[in-house]
């Protein structure tokens, strides 16, 4: 680790990472620095040579110089014999090529599953991008099976260097607790887990074999909508450039599964965390979280991308936690500007929310919800300070009337606060 910067916390929270899934990633073919669809097939014909099977991460295809997946024909010259899954970066669509869709049994007569949309050509055939659950689905069948004690221990090992000792687990496997008996945790380390809200009665069952003063349980984990990126976060207006059977979004969840996972949760005494990223998406959480009258600080909303301004005074009215993640807004600009331009002000309103009474590292916590992005905690102040890249002056970020001074924007990681 380089030369601590002034202003940081002694000691440092990632309220957001996927535990798991970043040791995983690490191991995986890592394709962030593409920018072309071209690139992306080189560097997947490349890993594809004497293996069974190529899993890569970090695609950004709404972002590459042509925006868009390649071609299923494409991607299956680039590897014929080798499966092949490529997550985008957000994990929340992922493409694959034929011998894939033939392992896992898709193909044209699929139906779509409920939450999720496998893409079609015009003509009907299966264009190997999966949206959503359809994803999801596949990924269970392609991933390596069972919790790796090595990639845990590296992804302790690399939050560590990036100076973190508090780690919150966004959607903890069933299972995760058990598999930390054999990762060394540093003693200054705190764990805690937040499996799916489905997968919570099962967690509960085993937690005292697992719960110490180093790992617990903090809560259930739902998720509300999808991404920007995919244009699946569930929006109060349409995109720009939405998809054609949900040109504002996809709401995942109904109003009264929302609030019945809060009951669930605040039943236990524990907490909710539920993935909101579309202004609508955030607006039905507060909504359930008032009509579930929770008590304050047991729902939290992860990411808080888009919010109406009508929305930004009931996070401190409600005590409802926004666990945001600025870093992303580095690699989103220009999806934003395609996606919702009318709506660029409301994006992460962070100033906003501060002074309605919200309390930075208190309940307003930040992370970077890696492997989706890298976990270095200078993304995030960058990010909430000048509300784009480094390259940018403020008045061209994403509304720079919402940036936060570099003492607030630390602040958002003390986990002392
Ligand atoms: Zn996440």
């Amino acid at each position: 680790m380089g030369e601590r910067p002034a202003h940081q916390p002694k000691v440092m929270r990632e309220a957001h990472a996927h535990l798991l899934a970043h040791g995983r990633a690490m191991d995986m073919v890592q394709l962030e620095s593409c920018t072309t669809a071209q690139e992306m097939l080189d560097a997947i014909a490349d890993a594809a040579v004497g293996r069974e099977l190529v899993l890569a991460h970090g695609a950004r295809p709404e972002s590459w110089l042509e925006p868009g997946w390649p071609t299923l024909d494409e991607l299956d010259y680039a590897s014929p014999e080798t499966s092949v899954a490529v997550w985008c970066f957000d994990y929340h669509a992922m493409m694959v090529n034929s011998n894939a869709l033939n392992a896992i049994g898709f193909g044209i007569d699929t139906p779509n599953p409920d939450g999720g949309q496998i893409g079609r050509k015009p003509d009907g055939a299966l264009s190997g991008v999966l949206y959503e659950a359809s994803a999801g689905l596949a990924w269970k069948q392609l991933e390596p099976k069972g919790i790796d004690a090595g990639e845990l221990q590296r992804s302790i090992d690399d939050l560590a260097e990036h100076g973190f000792t508090h780690v919150h687990d966004l959607k903890a496997q069933p299972g995760l607790g058990e598999a930390f008996k054999s990762v060394h945790i540093p003693h200054d380390f705190r764990l805690v887990l937040y499996p799916l809200v489905q997968d919570l009665p099962e967690t509960l069952k085993t937690r005292s074999d697992w719960q110490s003063d180093q790992i617990r349980l903090g809560g259930g984990k739902i998720f509300v909508d999808g991404t920007l990126n995919s244009r699946t976060a569930w929006m109060l207006h349409p995109f720009a450039d939405g998809r054609g059977e949900h040109p504002a979004g996809m709401q995942l969840m109904s109003d009264k599964s929302i609030e019945d996972a809060i009951r669930l949760c605040v039943g236990e005494g524990l907490q909710l965390t539920a993935h909101a990223i579309g202004d609508a998406a955030v607006r039905a959480v507060l909504d359930a979280a008032e009509r579930a009258r929770a008590p304050r600080g047991s729902v939290r909303i992860e990411h808080a991308e888009v919010i109406d301004e009508a929305d930004v005074p009931r996070f401190a009215e409600l005590g409802v936690i926004a666990s945001v993640q600025p870093c992303h807004l580095l690699y989103d600009i220009e999806a934003l500007r395609r996606a919702c331009p009318d709506r660029l002000e409301r994006v992460l309103p962070l100033r906003e929310l501060i002074d309605s009474g919200l309390k930075p590292g208190r309940n307003i916590l930040f992370g970077s919800d890696t492997p989706i992005v890298r976990p270095n905690p200078e993304d995030s102040i960058l990010a909430a300070t000048n509300r784009g890249r480094a390259d940018m002056a403020l008045a061209e970020g994403i509304a720079p009337g919402q940036a936060i001074s570099e003492d607030e924007a630390w602040a958002c990681f003390d986990a002392d606060a």
